[in-house]
């Protein structure tokens, strides 16, 4: 079970599933499966350069240089095929210090310095570069970590921002325990007496997942930020497309698996979508750049048990992450999972202008209803019972619970139906706001046409 410590092979596509990131043993190579440093492979297929190659899953041995390359290739090639920034966007990256977040931020940063050279030799004729910030979530609220070693954590995020210019980059270190409402007068009592009414150890992981999107929306909002950059690779999707099938989401999986989620209020997007952790892991120690392991938590429950399964089948066959993400990519993606020509028009290539186009032309607006907690967008069965609560008389605890997936109605609320109010009441204002508006409006429709409405008793 040791090598089941990390959802994704240790890159920290998430925060806690990269316990063990290069650590497995002491042998790095080792715990990077066949990607490795590999001496036998003596010179790189691309160009000819000589130095010890890298042998990368399913491809030929590659320099170091050419591997890096062909990551930043892929990097690039997600996101401005699907046009994941425009000049004038402000991108928060969520960081968790591990191999993944750190080479989103080597190359995004990269990718900014490149604009703001062409800005400045322009003579301010290009377009303007894009804003960047970093923002870390502090989840030791929920750890039994001493303070020092979060302080030192953050210090070496701070150094590693530092030695990143030119483009200044703003660090945002949020505690987790700030996304519950302010009216509270000890956030972090509420939020551990929150995780402790989730009886499921799969459920409370899932939670917190939820909770630090909740986060990183608080600071992306606050700050001005238009996307929010997740480090989320292959190989971390891979693992979320098993567990979510083992949970009996399905029917919301096609929306997790896309580069471009913006059923947010600020738009997630995934540039790591085709880089696997294992490469990731290399390219960090390669190019020693600096990550920071202090703070991660392994998974728990059935996202533990898929991730050493994941990690079983990486062993015999390298290439099956990107198998299983593959399969995964056949299902229809959500109308929230593309950008809409509006506003990107302007800075798109003219080849990827009609991929745009079409989209604004055959689907309307995003009106899907989506779960209150975790955002999954709702099933048949479920709106289904969403609108009959609506119509049976009104209590504010039914609606919240009607408001929740299946899903998270197994897994994360109170199996004691009476326990529902507390655990609503614990619950971070965002959320339930959201419902008390919806069905404000809804009540106020009613109300407008209440002389028009039969009576309950006449509808016989
Ligand atoms: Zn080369
Ligand atoms: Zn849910």
């Amino acid at each position: 079970m040791a090598a089941a410590a990390s959802a994704c092979g240790g890159a920290g596509c998430r925060p806690q599933c990269s316990a063990s990131a290069g650590g497995e043993g002491d042998a790095p190579a080792e715990s990077m499966g066949r990607l490795s440093i590999s001496a036998a492979a003596a010179t790189c297929g691309k160009c000819d350069g000589g130095g010890a190659a890298v042998a990368v899953a399913g491809g030929v041995g590659m320099c170091a240089d050419c591997f890096r390359a062909h990551l930043f290739g892929k990097f690039k090639l997600a996101v401005t095929s699907n046009a994941m920034v425009r000049p004038t966007d402000a991108v928060l990256l969520a960081f968790s210090g591990g191999p993944a977040s750190r080479v989103a931020l080597q190359f995004i940063h990269e990718m900014q310095s490149k604009a703001i050279q062409s800005w400045e030799t322009s003579n301010s004729q290009a377009l303007p570069a894009f804003r960047l910030g970093v923002a870390f979530v502090d989840e030791s609220v929920l750890s039994v970590r001493p303070g020092h070693e979060i302080d030192m954590a953050i210090e070496d995020i701070k150094s590693i921002l530092s030695s990143l210019s030119p483009g200044d980059k703003q660090l945002h270190v949020a505690p987790l325990e700030d996304v519950i409402s302010s009216g509270s007068d000890d956030k972090a009592a509420r939020l551990k007496e929150l995780v402790g009414v989730i009886n499921d150890e799969t459920g409370r992981d899932d939670f917190i997942r939820c909770l630090r999107m909740l986060s990183l929306q608080k600071i992306a909002l606050e700050n001005g930020y238009t996307k929010i950059m997740l480090g989320t690779c292959a190989s971390g999707i891979a693992c979320h497309v098993l567990s979510a099938t083992v949970k009996g989401q399905g029917y919301a999986l096609p929306a997790d698996v896309q580069y471009v989620d913006t059923r947010w209020e600020v738009p997630v997007v995934l540039p790591l979508h085709d880089c696997l952790a294992q490469e990731l892991n290399l390219l960090c120690e390669l190019y020693s750049l600096k990550t920071q392991q202090l703070l991660n938590r392994p998974c728990s429950g059935i996202n533990g048990l898929v991730a050493s399964f994941v990690s079983r089948l990486r062993e015999e066959n390298p290439s099956r992450e990107h198998t299983i993400l593959r399969t995964a990519q056949k299902l229809k993606p959500f109308s929230f999972n593309k950008f809409s020509a509006n506003g990107y028009h302007d800075f798109l290539p003219s080849r990827l202008r009609p991929k745009f186009q079409n989209i604004d032309a055959n689907e309307s607006t995003f009106s899907e209803i989506l779960c209150l907690i975790c955002g999954s967008p709702f099933s048949e069965s479920e709106l289904q019972n969403l609108e009959n609560t609506k119509h049976k008389a009104q209590k504010k605890i039914d609606l919240y619970t009607a408001h929740c997936c299946q899903s998270c109605h197994f897994q994360i609320l109170p199996a004691a139906t009476d326990m529902h109010g507390h655990f609503f009441s614990l619950l971070p204002k965002f959320w339930t706001e959201k419902v008390d508006t919806a069905s404000a409006s809804h009540s106020s429709v009613r109300d407008q046409i209440a002389d028009y409405l039969l009576d309950e008793d006449d509808e016989n």
